[in-house]
């Protein structure tokens, strides 16, 4: 076992200035239990402590400053609660307070009067005086004071941390001690020659060096370079091994023949011609069905793009080979839609098809559950239901999961275990996914994407409009319903337990009844708290055309297709993050008249919003949203990313550092093709870490 091992895996209450308690507090606190944990604790900035500024120079907009000075008097001022410390601090150009309301009794004792001090704190203005409270103080050393001392590490701690003296200072410290003990052989290189040199990046040992002590900001940022490439490079690398095992191990049905079911659906009942983008994704889905292997494919679509058809083509196809194909949607609305439009398609077919909900219950389940069993039912449709184990198939060849982002990695694999031969798996969302991020997330699966809408279509326009214009928008509808159109009115219901939403929702149902009162126009409403019969039927009515305006929430977001409607307003569009805005938008443009979607705010709207409503007013485009959607959030925040966990690096970002994930990205793809198992000389660094880490991996997961 190399020394590596040996040092870094040492309890953190081992390290010099540790000790069982605040070892204790380090493991709860900041989650770090080994050295190698403290090592990997990275500061958040630096102080550049040979910058100073002259007390003459301070003013109260400044943000942080750093003065060097005597300390001439110290006095404590006030009384009882406002009692504080307060020490004057002179350079050669002036004076300035210095103030403690807290631990100011203990400062007091530390403080020296007439001896150099470095002071780094906040300037703030106190009754016109200029003050820095609670600044932090070093003795001016030899080092500091010649400009010798490193840019100062600040790392991020804890009150509770503090109150054991665990300043951010004090954490410096320990890491210091925790350097000076280590040789660079104890973090040995992981990333091959070759790519070290180009792309110039710092040695391990180094890297890890010169990030918590760097001696100038540049070294520090190569520091960083180096590490944030360190771990894109290696998440790379396990991503696509991943997929490269998945391709030669996994075993998969083969597709051997177009029959009677494909062909004659095909011929005979499509209802239109399939755009350029669908063929090609049935022969892709073909060309994976092939070759022995099992299919992982992810199909992005924006809404309305069309996937659908080539869900139900997919799952022909495995009924032509003797095989069995289910379609799991994420809600009971979703998938009951998914079930009429099937049945609809299949009418005239030979083909069984079946729905599976968790409220379809007794007998009728029993049935279904049968019939999958025994391998009479051809095709399931049905929420995450199908995922449980009393759903047992006598072949499984093929299943389809709609709008992914709301299914998790876990949930994928579990369809896998649904036969001894995986079933081929198709994967299909609406959330267009930055490539970046699909990459990262999705890096294990392949990808085709549906980039082009079924011809016909108008672009939606999208305006934004705010309270004042209100009455222009009623108007507005009036004339579209007029025009024998129908209208959603979507309200924001973040939190199923937030009252004062449902308190909106039915104000906003009043006021529309106000503007359009019965028996000319039928409203119908629906959200989240209604029993589902209730909801089902107010939903029917609207699909039906029996009610001209649907007052939602966004139950709606997924799925529903009413090609009739042609006006979606969104209220309090402030609320709703862009992709869900897409997402709702999307639920109009899907017939052949011009669509609109009215995004409504108040009538003072801030500028991180008014940017938002700027890209859906200028853009369709459901890619250019999601990129837009995550330089926003952050990748974080994008819908399916939070529980896929591949997005926890440490100093990479995907969005900022785009560049450094490319080039690993790409280095990783060489690297793997040209050299899969890792055997030659050059790759033995990165194979040995492999191998360290794979005790410590969470990637078995996603597999
Ligand atoms: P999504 O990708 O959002 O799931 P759907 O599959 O629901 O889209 O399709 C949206 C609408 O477009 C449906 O009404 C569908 O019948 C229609 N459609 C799909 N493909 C075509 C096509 N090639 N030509 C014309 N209409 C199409
Ligand atoms: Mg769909």
């Amino acid at each position: 076992m190399s020394s590596y091992t040996a040092i870094l895996s040492n309890p953190i209450e081992y390290l010099k200035g540790v000790g069982p308690q605040r070892g204790e507090l380090l493991r709860k606190e900041l989650n770090v239990h080994t050295f190698g944990d403290l090592l990997l604790y990275f500061p958040f900035r630096y102080i550049d402590r040979t910058k100073v500024d002259k007390i003459s120079s301070l003013h109260g907009q400044m943000d942080y400053v750093q003065i060097r000075g005597r300390i001439t008097y110290i006095e404590v001022m006030g009384e009882k609660r406002s009692k504080r410390l307060v020490a004057t601090l002179r350079d050669e150009t002036g004076e300035i307070s210095l103030v403690w309301f807290q631990g100011w009794q203990w400062v007091q004792k530390s403080l020296r009067e007439n001896v150099a001090y470095l002071v780094y704190g906040k300037v703030t203005a106190f009754n016109g005086v200029l003050q820095i409270t609670h600044p932090e103080m070093d003795l001016l050393t030899e080092d500091i004071a010649t400009g010798k001392q490193f840019l100062q590490p600040i790392y991020y701690t804890t009150e509770k941390l503090k109150a054991r003296g665990l300043t951010a200072k004090a954490i410096g410290k320990l890491t210091f001690n925790l350097l000076e003990q280590l040789s660079p052989i104890e973090i040995p290189e992981n990333i091959p020659e070759p790519v070290l040199q180009q792309y110039r990046l710092l040695p391990r040992p180094l890297a890890y060096f010169k990030i918590h002590l760097p001696a100038s900001e540049e070294e520090a940022k190569l520091a960083q370079r180096r590490l944030k490439f360190e771990e894109l490079f290696i998440a790379q690398i396990r991503i696509c091994r991943l997929k490269i095992k998945r391709h030669k191990l996994s075993h998969g049905f083969i597709f051997g023949t177009v029959g009677d079911a494909f062909n004659n659906f095909y011929n005979e009942h499509l209802p239109f011609d399939l755009t350029g983008a669908q063929k090609r994704v049935l022969k892709e889905i073909r060309q994976d069905t092939m070759n022995g292997r099992q299919m992982n494919r992810l199909l992005q679509g924006d809404v309305g793009s069309g996937k659908t058809i080539v869900a139900l083509l997919a799952m022909l196809l495995a009924m032509d080979n003797g095989f069995q194909a289910c379609l799991m949607a994420p809600t009971e609305i979703l998938s009951q839609q998914h079930f009429k439009g099937l049945s609809d398609l299949l009418k005239d077919m030979p083909v069984t098809i079946s729905l599976l909900t968790g409220s379809i219950k007794g007998k009728a389940r029993k049935k279904i559950l049968a019939e999958a069993a025994d391998g009479s039912l051809n095709l399931l449709v049905g929420t995450h239901a199908l995922l449980e184990k009393e759903v047992v198939f006598k072949n499984l060849g093929m299943a389809i999961v709609d709008e992914q982002h709301r299914f998790g990695v876990a949930q994928r694999a579990r369809l896998w275990q649904k036969n001894e031969i995986p079933p081929h798996i198709l994967v299909m969302t609406a959330t267009p996914i930055p490539r970046t991020l699909a990459m990262t997330v999705y890096g294990d699966l392949d990808v085709s994407v549906i980039d082009e809408l079924p011809p016909g279509r108008k672009p939606i326009t999208t305006v934004h409009r705010t309270e004042f214009q209100r009455p222009r928008v009623m108007d507005f509808i009036r004339e579209e319903i007029q025009k024998g159109r129908q209208a959603y009115i979507v309200y924001p219901l973040i939190d199923e337990s937030e009252t004062l939403d449902y308190e909106n929702l039915m104000k906003g149902y009043e006021e529309v009844k106000a503007f359009f009162p019965e028996p000319r126009y039928y409203i119908s409403m629906v959200h989240g708290k209604q029993p589902a019969d209730m909801r089902e039927t107010n939903m029917q009515r609207f699909v039906s055309g029996e009610t001209n305006i649907m007052v939602a929430t966004t139950v709606i977001e997924v799925g529903v297709n009413v090609p009739n409607a042609s006006v979606m307003v969104i209220e309090s569009t402030e609320r709703f993050g862009l992709s869900q805005l897409h997402q709702l938008r999307g639920r109009v443009g899907r017939g052949a008249d011009q669509s609109f979607c009215i995004l409504m705010t108040g009538n003072k709207v801030s500028n991180d919003s008014k940017e938002r409503i700027q890209v859906m007013v200028q853009t369709n485009n459901g890619f250019i949203i999601s990129e837009k959607d995550m330089e926003l959030r952050g990748p974080g925040d994008i819908e399916g990313t939070r529980q896929s966990g591949v997005l926890d690096f440490r100093l990479a970002d995907i969005v900022n550092d785009k560049p450094i994930l490319d080039a690993a990205r790409a280095s990783a793809e060489k690297i793997l093709q040209e050299d899969t198992d890792l055997l030659l000389p050059e790759n033995q660094p990165l194979q040995q870490f492999l191998v360290s880490q794979r005790s410590k991996s969470q990637w078995s997961k996603i597999s």
